[in-house]
């Protein structure tokens, strides 16, 4: 890093140009440059060879990020935001652009039309070869605006393009991870949990995600889902009474146009016993354009309706996907976000907390952070199950409650979501001498025990909690344990078996 030192010493106080290894290996190396400095020439003369970086002008310094290792490549400066769509697609007018179906159809669906846009490691040049014939390749030209183009850790690049570990298999990962396909008693439907029914309306999507769950649908095995398909799924709901919750997914269902997706949202709507529907999305992420008054009109008149969308990052936080979220809420449809927890895309708590507040200022409500499911080729992409409570723990406490999302692990094989959070009590419950008190199980923590043989020897019931700060609190039980209801006799009478 010699040459930072000689620009650095060349250089008054006033701005700071921060470099940062494309490999990571010296992040945050900083130096100083007198604001207006040409930072290509400087670059270039320190350097001592070609190089290349992108700038950014925050005011007052510059941020400046550098590949020590550009071979050959010339030195030309180039804002790390998203250069603007006209630019990118100059011949396109305001009106393809803002029509979803015109994004659709030309989405970038071959590796030369992805490389024409971004500079490709030899990662994800290999990648997009590898997994040509594994999973589909898609990116709506509105997403593809999103990727910065010279920087391989843009979390939307990462999403959307795949890289050579994408062919990989490693012990665990499963074809069906959620063990759906023994659930599927009609193509359309996977009935897994009593009352909750999936319907895949399409096996398309507008961008096919990197670490899809079911790729082994999206990815166009399976063939598409027909009419016939859909009116078999139908029949099977008609006739399970028990299903009151229909999420209808896919694939993306937001694909359909509004009639084949009216058709079917009525057709699910009219069966009595189908109390909620959920629409599963990411077109307000990936193609915000198809969110129009249409829709969501259409999607009100199915109430009640709930979609839930799929934003990981906030650089996918767009005033075109704001506008589409607060559309929906404005037509009176609730949002709410699954956000998936990806290995140096989004695993940190800085993303996801900020995440989440950008989509509740949106009126967006931060439902699940899912652990990467066990899909075969995103084993580079899941992050170890410590990584996601130690964010919750950095969430908890420190911002709103309603910016947390619970953290869900969906079991290999079909196990179904379990959730995982942060231990917050500390050591065994203690004295448990009530009748019927229900059991705790302890975290095996001894470190409360002063504490614990205090309260204890004056006769208290009750149990240790640290708080987010670390501080240790006592809950104590109260005195009766009975938690029956006697009026659900009364309040239930008639209702037959215990509904859960
Ligand atoms: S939009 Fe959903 S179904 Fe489609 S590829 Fe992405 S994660 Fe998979």
């Amino acid at each position: 890093m010699s040459f930072v030192r000689s620009i650095g010493a060349s250089a008054p106080p006033g701005s700071l140009l921060t470099l940062r290894g494309r490999s990571d290996r010296a992040p945050g190396q900083a130096a100083t440059l007198p604001r207006g400095t040409d930072v290509a020439r400087q670059f270039q003369q320190a350097a001592g060879r070609p190089a290349r970086f992108d700038f950014r002008d925050r005011g007052r310094y510059f941020r400046a990020f550098f590949s020590p290792g550009a071979e050959g490549a010339a030195c030309w400066p180039r804002p790390c935001e998203p250069v603007g769509w006209r630019e990118l697609f100059p011949h396109v007018t305001e009106a393809d652009w803002r029509d979803w179906r015109w994004q659709q159809r030309h989405a970038l669906r071959s590796p030369e039309a992805v490389a024409a846009l971004v500079d490709l490691t030899s990662a994800e040049r290999r990648g997009l070869e590898l997994t040509a014939r594994t999973f589909r390749l898609g990116i709506t030209p509105y997403y593809a605006s999103l990727i910065d183009r010279s920087h391989p850790f843009c979390p939307v690049r990462m999403q959307a393009i795949p890289v050579a570990a994408e062919a990989e298999r490693v012990p665990g990962d499963l074809h069906d991870p959620l063990g759906e396909d023994v659930h599927r008693p009609a193509r359309a439907v996977v009935h897994r949990y009593p009352d909750r029914a999936l319907f895949l309306a399409t096996d398309t999507c507008a961008v096919y995600c990197r670490h899809c769950t079911r790729r082994r649908i999206t990815g166009g095995q399976e063939g598409a889902f027909d009419r016939a398909a859909a009116e078999e799924g139908l029949a099977y709901v008609r006739e399970h009474r028990e299903i009151r919750d229909v999420i209808v997914s896919g694939g993306d269902p937001l694909v359909l146009g509004d009639d084949r997706l009216g058709w079917l949202l009525r057709a699910l709507r009219e069966i009595p016993h189908v109390e909620i529907l959920r629409l599963a999305t990411r077109a307000p992420v990936t193609c915000p354009m198809r969110v129009d008054d249409a829709l969501a009109s259409l999607l009100r008149s199915m109430k009640p309706l709930f979609v839930v969308t799929h934003f990981n990052h906030l650089k996918e936080c767009t005033p075109e996907a704001q506008e589409a979220c607060e559309r929906l809420v404005d037509h009176g449809v609730p949002v709410e976000n699954q956000s998936v927890l990806l290995r140096r895309v989004n695993s940190s708590a800085r993303n996801i907390g900020g995440l989440n507040r950008r989509l509740l200022s949106w009126r967006v409500r931060p439902y699940y952070l899912h652990q990467g499911d066990v899909v075969e080729g995103t084993a580079h992409l899941r992050t170890p199950l410590a990584c996601g409570v130690q964010i919750l723990e950095q969430l908890r406490g420190h911002t709103s409650g309603l910016a947390v999302p619970h953290l869900a692990v969906d079991l290999p094989g079909g196990g179904g979501k379990v959730t995982l959070q942060p231990e917050y009590r500390v050591g065994a419950p203690f004295d448990s001498g009530a009748r019927g008190a229900p059991t705790l199980r302890a975290n095996g923590c001894e470190s409360a025990q002063p504490e614990r043989s205090a309260a204890e020897s004056k006769g208290e019931r009750g149990t240790w909690f640290r708080n987010y700060r670390g501080e240790r609190y006592l809950y104590r039980e109260p005195p009766e344990a009975d938690c029956s209801c006697p009026y659900d006799e009364v309040f239930f009478a008639g209702c037959g078996p215990v509904e859960r």
